[in-house]
């Protein structure tokens, strides 16, 4: 289950690839974690200084969450708290997880 050259830590692995995934340019890997007991949720592209406050589910990588199934909420896997919750943007068109402040870290990986 171990990945190589990954910084995640054991237990709960980024196993669910996010079938909506598509790469964008001029962006960097952000590893979110659950504030409560530091599992790794997701592997996530972010764009842009700033802090994370929604994961776009089009730049979201891989994770902890079967993403196939387009969770309504994010819960943790581990422990169970509710991360995120999924909303729509409509002036973009675009779907994505509202993070729920003070839950979660993140952590520059590249
Ligand atoms: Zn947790």
């Amino acid at each position: 289950m171990k990945e190589m050259n990954t910084p995640f830590r054991k237990g709960v692995c980024l196993v669910y690839k996010n079938p909506d995934y598509k790469k964008v340019k001029n962006s960097f890997i952000l590893l979110v974690s659950c504030g409560y007991c530091k599992t790794d949720i997701a592997e996530y592209q972010k764009v842009g200084k700033g802090n994370l406050l929604r994961m776009y589910t089009d730049r979201i990588i891989k994770g902890s969450i079967d993403w196939s199934k387009k969770p309504k909420s994010l819960y943790c896997p581990n422990c169970g708290k509710l991360l995120a919750t999924r909303i729509m943007l409509k002036k973009k068109n675009k779907e994505a997880y509202k993070m729920i402040r003070s839950t979660y870290n993140t952590r520059r990986v590249n």
